[in-house]
């Protein structure tokens, strides 16, 4: 929708990211103003801002298509009461993952013999509501020192059996380019080290920082691919296959990761809309997840039989390629796990499985 401006910026304004950072709302009132909607609609989750900082772009908010609480848009973006209500009638732990008891060194989480998480600050474009990191918003994250990254070296080249390193954050996207540099560079010096995956989410909710410049960063180490962060097709726009064609060009591989969120994207063909469409620009769907029972974020858990139906549904209609699997994390940092529709339906006088089709045959299979 259209936003309303005292001043409206002129095309060059608003595809600036400086711009759209500049203008980034951080208060209820900035909302409203964008809106252009009365301020006291917001006033039952005015608290929920104070234990959970607003924060959205612009450009993001322009994706809404109405004002309304229930906007898929607005509701990854706009703080609710549901947030703070839930903590004592629903649960939820703000570190559901035990990541920080998975830290062997300081930012790093380790919970794969091959592959590590790297969290290089709470920098962010966005607040988005489902966060899984949410516990980290209060706190003052900043961009690693060169002590963190001698420690996270000494570390890596101690543990050779270590190949990939998942930089993830906060947005690493959002990082000073120097810093992201250094990081980079840093990284894959380290010889043991073959790949770099970025987490971000800026090609969807930031994507005009996404300049050739910060592409040749990120492809200038080691095998770079990038898990970019969309969950509904109205964040799929010009900007986003722009951002992702400089992201190509630079030689980046990208995957997309997409959180299961109620009200949001948990409908088939919402997902179909979004999986395909993400395929179109050349992004490969990798996973769904499942919410993880992270606090402040329960209102948006799904069920797992609700993702389970909804691959049913997709399966077979949508090209193979556009469909990710659909995970979810183990509590206490035990991993992920892969879930997939029941497809054996039964063994036949033979004993040879029989299995139910895409669209619902019964087909023996001669084992
Ligand atoms: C998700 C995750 C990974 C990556 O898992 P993939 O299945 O390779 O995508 C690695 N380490 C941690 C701690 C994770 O949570
Ligand atoms: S960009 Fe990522 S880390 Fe930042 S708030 Fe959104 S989900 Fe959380």
């Amino acid at each position: 929708m259209d936003l309303h401006f005292s001043q409206p910026p002129s095309g060059i304004e608003w595809s600036d990211w400086h711009w759209q950072l500049a203008h980034a709302a951080r208060d209820f009132s900035t909302v409203a103003r964008y809106l252009g909607v009365p301020e006291d609609m917001f006033s039952a989750d005015a608290s929920t801002a104070e234990r959970y900082p607003l924060l959205v772009t612009p450009y993001y908010l322009s994706l809404a298509h109405s004002p309304e609480a229930s906007d898929p848009i607005l509701r990854q973006c706009l703080p609710t009461q549901a947030e703070t209500n839930q903590q004592k009638q629903l649960g939820g732990h703000p570190d559901a993952l035990a990541e920080e008891a998975n830290s062997p060194v300081p930012r790093l989480f380790h919970r794969y013999p091959d592959r590590v998480v790297f969290n290089t600050g709470n920098l962010c474009a966005v607040h988005c509501r489902h966060c899984l990191r949410k516990r980290d918003w209060e706190k003052c994250l900043p961009p690693p020192t060169d002590a963190d990254m001698d420690a996270i070296c000494k570390y890596l080249s101690a543990h050779s059996e270590i190949r990939e390193v998942l930089i993830s954050g906060g947005d690493p996207l959002m990082l000073p380019e120097e810093c992201l540099q250094n990081i980079v560079e840093r990284l894959s010096a380290v010889p043991s080290i073959e790949m770099l995956r970025f987490g971000s989410r800026v090609p969807c909710v930031l994507p005009q920082r996404v300049t050739p410049r910060l592409a040749a960063i990120l492809a200038s180490g080691k095998s770079a691919w990038l898990a970019t962060h969309f969950n509904h097709p109205w964040e799929l726009t010009k900007e986003t296959a722009q951002a992702t064609q400089i992201l190509h060009r630079a030689g980046l591989s990208l995957v997309n990761q997409s959180v299961l969120l109620k009200g949001v994207n948990d409908d088939a063909d919402t997902l179909a809309k979004l999986f395909t469409g993400l395929l179109k620009i050349h992004i490969k769907p990798y996973y769904l997840f499942h919410g993880d029972p992270i606090q402040g974020t329960m209102h948006f858990r799904t069920g797992l039989q609700k993702g389970l139906d909804i691959m049913n549904r997709l399966r077979g209609r949508i090209s193979g390629m556009a469909l990710p699997a659909f995970a979810f994390d183990l509590p206490g940092g035990a991993g992920k796990i892969r879930l997939q529709p029941e497809q054996l339906a039964e063994y036949d006088a033979n004993g040879n499985p029989v299995f139910t089709s895409w669209d619902g045959k019964r087909v023996p299979y001669p084992d």
